[in-house]
């Protein structure tokens, strides 16, 4: 038995991983989720199913870790500055606060001087029409959007006309990108101005959804750098602690927006695992628990495709060769638009 136990607040694939990878350092995890069927619990020394506001399972959760953190931010506030009064949560609950909030989070990144799209606040179908500049342009719910959902296209004013919203939650509405690429940067801190940072990756959505991610990204490399150094600059502001994904667009004229910040491990980065020294989740948990920052270093160019909804299928059971990796995250239900699984597949030289 090792020392020190993680808690992991949610338990889907990244939740798992982040298990895999704490084991392989020799620590013990607990994952704490509302679904029973949580695919983490498996790979979890421990699981507690509990309602992410259930102050009683919260607390058996705390009276059993050392260090918290979490593979998806959507946990509410009250519950990560709860758990923080107790056990350290890493990265702090002020970054989930702002990262969690759509409209926070893209003011956030303005104030560091990075450009997103344009964006105005939405509470009431009458902003939408003051706002008709920013059309074309993607309405968002400002919380608990993730793979595209609570997120509706809008390509010219008629568009408004059949929309039906409930306002009583609150909106951003972005101007639509004239994408040309997106990408995304992961590095893990480990404190001031020590960064692991990884080769940018480059992603490719289908239907709003992270479809394919590749290194190298086929970007121009300026690009490529300034992207870098702005997710340093976004690390650094949050004073983060362990691995942080900024994502990126780049448009027809070769400007670069942030699209958003995800505060955890990453779907793109799942590439991490074959293609590096160390991966995107040990190094969470290295950083995290304050163990040594290893030099990264680059093994392979790689791939990897999401398996999404039916399409795990014809992978199970499957023969690979040996430079490519199948992942089954094991979840219960197949649905549609739900990733299932994902394959890497390494550029061996
Ligand atoms: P999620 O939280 O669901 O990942 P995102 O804001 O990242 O939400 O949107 C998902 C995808 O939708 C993006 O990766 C991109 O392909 C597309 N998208 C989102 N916002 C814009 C925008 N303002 N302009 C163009 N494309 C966008
Ligand atoms: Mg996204």
């Amino acid at each position: 038995m090792s020392e020190l136990t993680v808690g992991i607040l949610g338990g889907g694939q990244l939740g798992s991983l982040l298990c895999i990878a704490s084991k392989k350092l020799n620590l013990n995890t607990v994952v704490y989720s509302d679904d029973k069927d949580a695919p983490a619990q498996i790979y979890a020394n421990e699981f507690i199913l509990g309602d992410y506001k259930d102050k009683t399972r919260i607390q058996a959760f705390i009276g059993k870790v050392d260090v918290v953190t979490y593979e998806f931010e959507n946990i509410p506030f009250e519950t990560l500055d709860l758990i923080n009064q107790f056990k350290e949560v890493k990265p702090k609950p002020t970054v989930n606060k702002i990262v969690q909030h759509r409209l926070y989070e893209k003011d956030f990144i303005n104030k560091c001087n990075i450009s997103t799209t344009r964006y105005v606040s939405i509470k009431k179908k009458s902003d939408l029409n003051a706002n008709i500049k920013l059309i074309p342009g993607l309405l968002k719910t400002c919380r608990l959007g993730y793979d595209g959902k609570g997120q509706y296209k809008l390509n010219d004013s008629s568009d408004l006309e059949n929309l039906k919203i409930d306002f009583s939650q609150e909106y951003i509405l972005e101007k639509m990108i004239n994408l040309k690429k997106e990408f995304s940067i992961i590095l893990t801190r480990f404190g001031h101005s020590i960064h692991s940072v990884y080769e940018p990756i480059e992603n490719e959505h289908e239907n709003q959804i992270l479809k394919y991610s590749k290194i190298p990204a086929d970007i121009d490399l300026k690009i490529l750098s300034k992207a870098q150094d702005w997710a340093s600059i976004i690390a650094d502001d949050l004073d983060y602690i362990g691995t942080i994904c900024v994502e990126f667009f780049v448009d027809k004229n070769d400007n670069l927006y942030v699209n958003e910040i995800a505060p955890r491990v990453h779907n793109s980065g799942h590439l991490t695992i074959n293609a590096y020294n160390i991966s995107q989740f040990e190094n969470h948990i290295r950083a995290i628990c304050g163990l040594e920052k290893i030099k990264l270093k680059k093994l392979y160019n790689a791939k990897m495709i999401n398996l999404i909804g039916d399409q795990i299928v014809s992978y199970q059971g499957k023969k690979f060769s040996s430079n490519e990796f199948f992942f089954d995250y094991g979840k219960k239900d197949i649905k549609p638009n739900r990733k299932m699984g994902h394959l890497t597949i390494i550029q061996k030289n």
